[in-house]
């Protein structure tokens, strides 16, 4: 059965919230809940417009940059968003015009995406990590060097703390013993080793959004970072830390946690609830590390309630820091509401100078195809869309059956196509291309499209199109689906490989067209680094939207179900309006995104 995913989710959540059942509600989870009724009701803000750069001030910039690259690296360092580095790195960014498949670069930095990958592996191991930079005609962007040292800090605490280590099966003991254990038979780097497990599912989408948010709170809290290994986990992605694994050991020996719910007695949210435990500020007192059970659960996915928000503010932060072993399950991206988190920003600000590039740099740095699904994209790419001068991605995510075969649709995806200028339009049958056709087979198919959905209409329709019919330009159109898998296969091991050989495809296309409310898209455009153009959810079946899409203002991803709540006036707020970075996305109207304000 096709699922209707967590969007839907995000809105029952917050339809959730409106419901009754609230007589034990405070104000303010009222005022915080007027706030999300608010903005469900607003009205889609207009797509911001591209902004052009001066590109003479780029080329000497650009001189300048590679005259002293030791000025850049050394002012790249700690200290906040150094505007020279980020020049610099807009600067680094190659046109996608310029070479032919494979998109070669001497530069080693390239193959290592400047310093985000580390050297330590065995490549055989892992084909897709040091050969995709071939396959992409739009670079990375660079990651900060403060980035970089994290990375290689946090690999480092990974080995010396992950599973297989005295560390981790000390740890594992004391959880084991509930905490009871004392403090005094434990060495004290024990005390330094802390682990978040991280618990992913749903669609393949939502499951790399959470993974990729899990790391982010793991490196900013200094937490190992361990991955529940069901739903495929362990059969996708490559290790993403050199000697060591990032896959929660089978024998972890809290039987039932991937079965933690809402419900959890230990879920964050009830401990507070039940007063078990107590922030600084909040009602009757101090929490210490002796008080503290041995685990703490974090319920962040889409149903989440009030008090498991709370985890977004500093003091529950502060506390949280004293609980060894934190259990997190959540469906979303929460990395716009990390943002929010005073005692993060600054460390973030640092990490990320260009605040639109953090799923893109995370996701390039943790999700690397295994060799079946990197031989699945790569045999794909190679045979379909190399030859191509121009690749567009058109990802077709329906979330309602009756959309299946809807000429609606189509016509959305067409209108925005031509409306963009990102495909050339159709003739009537009888008319003839003003540009004359050339001679030499192959000059002219200059563009392909890969389109991507669970279900072959789409793309019989728009390949039968440009067959049967002259473009106005006189380019010939090729069109492609790798599959069409009618529906989602929960557990399938050849439908998962699919859909991530799908999704990794259309990171590899010049430009994309995404559906709003999807987290395949939203995956898809961070590992590209593609400001998509976004078909919004039409308000019924039957209409298309006008605009049919828009331009995204970034390439993040959307937080679908973010607290509206100011930590320090306790009260519900309007998260989007706090900070100019982190706003309201275009698709879901009570969502938030980061953006880059630079
Ligand atoms: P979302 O539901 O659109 O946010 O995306 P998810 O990836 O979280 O969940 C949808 C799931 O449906 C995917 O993980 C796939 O299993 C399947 N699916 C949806 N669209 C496609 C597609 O275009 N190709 C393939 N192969 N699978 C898809």
């Amino acid at each position: 059965m096709q699922q209707r995913k967590p969007k839907g989710c995000a809105e029952s959540a917050a339809r959730g919230a409106e419901q009754p059942g609230a007589q034990t509600q405070t104000q303010t989870q009222a005022a915080e809940e007027e706030m999300e009724r608010s903005l469900h009701q607003r009205k889609r803000k207009p797509t911001a417009v591209e902004k052009r750069r001066g590109s003479a001030a780029y080329v000497a910039l650009a001189v300048f940059v590679m005259a002293v690259p030791p000025v850049v690296v050394f002012l790249g360092g700690r200290a906040g968003s150094p505007a020279v580095w980020i020049a610099t790195a807009k600067t680094l960014r190659r046109g996608s015009d310029d070479a032919s498949f494979p998109y070669a670069r001497s530069a080693h930095d390239n193959r290592l995406l400047g310093g985000l990958l580390s050297e330590g592996f065995e490549e055989k191991s892992c084909s897709s990590r040091y050969e995709t930079f071939l396959y992409r005609r739009n670079p990375a962007r660079r990651p900060s060097p403060h980035l970089v040292a994290r990375l290689r800090r946090h690999e480092e605490l990974q080995r010396r703390c992950g599973p297989n280590t005295d560390s981790y099966n000390r740890a594992v003991n004391r959880l084991r013993d509930g905490g009871k254990v004392d403090a005094a038979a434990h060495a004290p780097e024990d005390d330094r080793c802390k682990y978040l497990v991280s618990i992913s599912y749903r669609g393949l989408g939502n499951r790399i959004l959470a993974a990729a948010s899990a790391f982010l709170y793991a490196v900013l809290t200094d937490r190992v970072l361990l991955v529940d290994r069901s739903n495929e986990m362990d059969e996708l992605f490559c290790e993403p830390f050199p000697g060591t694994t990032w896959l929660l050991p089978r024998d972890f020996p809290l039987a039932s946690y991937a079965n933690f719910s809402a419900d959890t007695a230990e879920s964050y949210g009830n401990m507070l609830k039940n007063k078990v435990l107590r922030t600084k500020t909040g009602a009757g007192g101090d929490a210490s590390g002796a008080q503290l059970s041995a685990f703490a659960y974090l319920h962040l996915d889409h149903d989440y309630g009030h008090d498991d928000k709370m985890f977004f503010c500093d003091d529950d932060q502060r506390l949280l820091s004293n609980v060894q072993w934190l259990v997190m399950r959540t469906d979303s991206y929460i990395v716009p509401s990390l943002f929010l988190v005073t005692s993060f920003q600054e460390e973030l600000d640092a990490l990320f100078p260009e605040r639109d590039a953090v799923f893109h740099h995370l996701g390039r740095y943790l999700f690397h195809p295994t060799n079946h699904v990197w031989g699945l994209v790569a045999r794909y790419y190679r045979a379909y869309l190399a030859p191509a001068r121009q690749l567009i991605g058109i990802q077709v995510r329906v979330f309602d059956r009756r959309q299946a075969k809807s000429p609606h649709v189509l016509q959305q995806i067409t209108s925005c196509a031509w409306k963009e200028k990102l495909l050339p339009e159709v003739l009537d049958a009888e008319e003839t291309p003003a540009m004359p056709t050339p001679t030499t087979p192959g000059a002219n198919r200059s563009k392909a499209v890969l389109v991507t959905s669970l279900r072959p209409w789409y793309y019989e329709r728009i390949k039968g199109m440009y067959w049967e019919r002259a473009t106005a330009t006189g380019e010939d159109v090729s069109v492609h689906q790798p599959s069409h898998e009618e529906y989602q296969h929960f557990g399938e091991k050849s439908h998962e490989a699919k859909a991530w050989a799908e999704m990794y495809l259309l990171s590899l296309c010049d430009v994309l067209v995404t559906s709003g409310w999807s987290t395949f898209g939203y995956v898809a455009q961070g590992l590209g680094g593609l400001k998509p153009w976004v078909m919004y959810k039409p308000a019924n079946i039957t209409t298309v939207p006008d605009p049919p899409c828009g331009r995204d203002v970034s390439m993040e991803p959307c937080f679908h179900a973010p607290p509206l709540y100011d930590c320090k006036l306790k009260r519900g707020t309007d998260t989007g309006e706090m900070v100019p970075h982190v706003r309201h996305c275009d698709d879901v109207s009570w969502g938030l995104k980061l953006i880059d304000r630079n």
